[in-house]
C-alpha cells in the first residue's frame, strides 16, 4: 500500500492523454483554444504504459483516462486495452465529453471499463451551444443513451455556473429517477486557461444542495466511500443518485487518494499545486524504473495537506491553467 506524508493512501491516477479538445467550454479554455503542445512534448503511449506499470507496482490500482478530450488522441482504444492488462490496475475508467462515435462504447465494454464519466452541463441544446461554443448536443445525448443502453456504469459531471445552467440542476437530478446514472454537480474552479479571473464562487455545494432539497425534501444521504470526491444523495425510489463535488470549497482533501500525470508527463499530487515535476524529461534522460519509483516516492512524501496549502505555494494565479492541460 502506498501512503503520502499525511497518512492518506494513494490509489488513484488520473492520466491526461491530450490537452486538445473539440469543445470550447468557456469555463475551461478561451475560444481560440490553448497553446497546444506538439506530439514530442506529450508522453508517448509507451511512456505512459511504463509509468503506469511502475505506479501499479507501488500501489496505484485505479486509472482514469482524461484530457483534453481523450478520444481526440489517435489510437486511444488499443492504448486503453494495453492499460487494462497491466497487473495491479483493477479499475480503468474514462472521462469524456461524449462527442466520440458511439461505436467506441462496445470496445470500452469489451475491455471491462469500470465507469464512464460524461461531462454534460445542460440538457438544453441552446445552452449547450452557449457553454461549449460547439453544436454537438445531439451527439452527446446519443452517446449518453448508448452508455445507459449498454449497461455501463455512467456518471454525469455538471459544472454549476451562475447565469448559465442553474435551470438544469433539477432536470438533471430528476434524470436519476429514470436512469441508473450518478449525476455530480461540480463547483466551478479557477482553472480556465486565462478565460477569466475570479476570487470566489457563489454557487458552492451547499447552495446547490439547498436548491435540490427545496424541490425534493425527501432526498436521502447515501454512504460515501472513504475517498469519495462527492457527497452523495438519492431521491427515494430513484434508479440513480446524485452528488455534489466541493472542488472549489476543498472540504474533501483530507481523504484525497488521487495523483495526476498531465499529458506532458508532469506529476501533480494536488490539483491546486504549482507546476509538477517532469517525468517525461526524467525518463528521456535515461532514468531507470528504480530511479522513477524513488522520484515518485519523493513527491508522494511531500504532498500538500490540502488545496489551500498547495495554492499558497503557487507562483502564478490558477486562472492561467486549464483543466485540459492539468488533466481534469
Ligand atoms: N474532455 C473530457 C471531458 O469533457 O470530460 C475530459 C477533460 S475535462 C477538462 C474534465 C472535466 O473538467 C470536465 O467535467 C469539465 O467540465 C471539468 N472542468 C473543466 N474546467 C473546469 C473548471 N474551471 N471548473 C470545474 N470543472 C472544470
Amino acid at each position: 500500500m502506498l501512503f503520502d506524508n499525511h497518512g492518506r493512501q494513494l490509489r488513484y491516477l488520473r492520466l491526461g492523454v491530450t490537452e486538445r479538445c473539440n469543445l470550447r467550454c468557456f469555463y475551461c479554455m478561451p475560444e481560440e483554444g490553448l497553446p497546444w503542445s506538439n506530439k514530442k512534448q506529450l508522453l508517448s503511449y509507451e511512456e505512459m504504459l511504463r509509468l503506469v506499470g511502475i505506479l501499479a507496482k507501488m500501489g496505484i490500482s485505479k486509472v482514469r483516462i482524461t484530457g483534453g478530450e481523450p478520444f481526440v488522441r489517435k489510437d486511444l482504444m488499443p492504448f486503453m486495452a494495453d492499460l487494462s492488462q497491466i497487473e495491479g490496475i483493477e479499475k480503468l475508467s474514462i472521462t469524456t465529453n461524449g462527442t466520440a462515435p458511439t461505436r467506441h462504447i462496445e470496445a470500452l465494454k469489451a475491455m471491462g471499463i469500470h465507469a464512464v464519466n460524461l461531462s454534460l452541463d445542460t440538457l438544453n441544446k441552446e445552452r449547450f451551444h452557449k457553454i461549449t461554443r460547439r453544436d454537438e448536443f445531439d451527439q452527446v445525448i446519443n452517446f449518453y443513451q448508448s452508455l445507459i443502453d449498454a449497461g455501463i456504469r455512467t456518471k454525469i459531471n455538471t459544472v454549476v455556473m451562475e447565469e448559465h445552467n442553474l435551470e438544469d440542476i433539477l432536470p438533471l437530478v430528476e434524470l436519476t429517477q429514470k436512469d441508473p446514472v450518478n449525476v455530480r454537480f461540480i463547483e466551478e474552479m479557477p482553472f480556465n486557461g486565462g478565460s477569466k479571473g475570479y476570487q470566489k464562487i457563489d454557487w458552492n455545494y451547499k447552495k446547490i444542495l439547498q436548491l435540490i432539497a427545496e424541490k425534493h425534501p425527501t432526498i436521502q444521504k447515501l454512504d460515501d466511500h472513504a475517498s469519495s470526491t462527492s457527497y452523495n444523495y438519492q431521491i427515494p425510489g430513484a434508479r440513480g443518485s446524485f452528488g455534489v463535488i466541493p472542488a472549489y470549497s476543498r472540504s474533501i482533501c483530507g481523504t484525497c487518494d488521487r495523483i495526476r500525470l498531465t499529458p506532458k508527463g508532469d506529476l501533480m499530487t494536488c490539483l491546486y499545486q504549482n507546476e509538477g515535476f517532469s517525468f517525461r524529461d526524467f525518463m528521456r534522460q535515461g532514468a531507470s524504473d528504480q530511479d522513477i519509483q524513488e522520484k515518485f516516492m519523493h513527491f508522494f512524501k511531500r504532498r500538500a495537506k490540502n488545496g489551500f496549502e498547495a495554492e499558497e505555494q503557487k507562483s502564478q494565479p490558477n486562472t492561467f491553467e486549464s483543466m485540459a492541460t492539468i488533466g481534469g
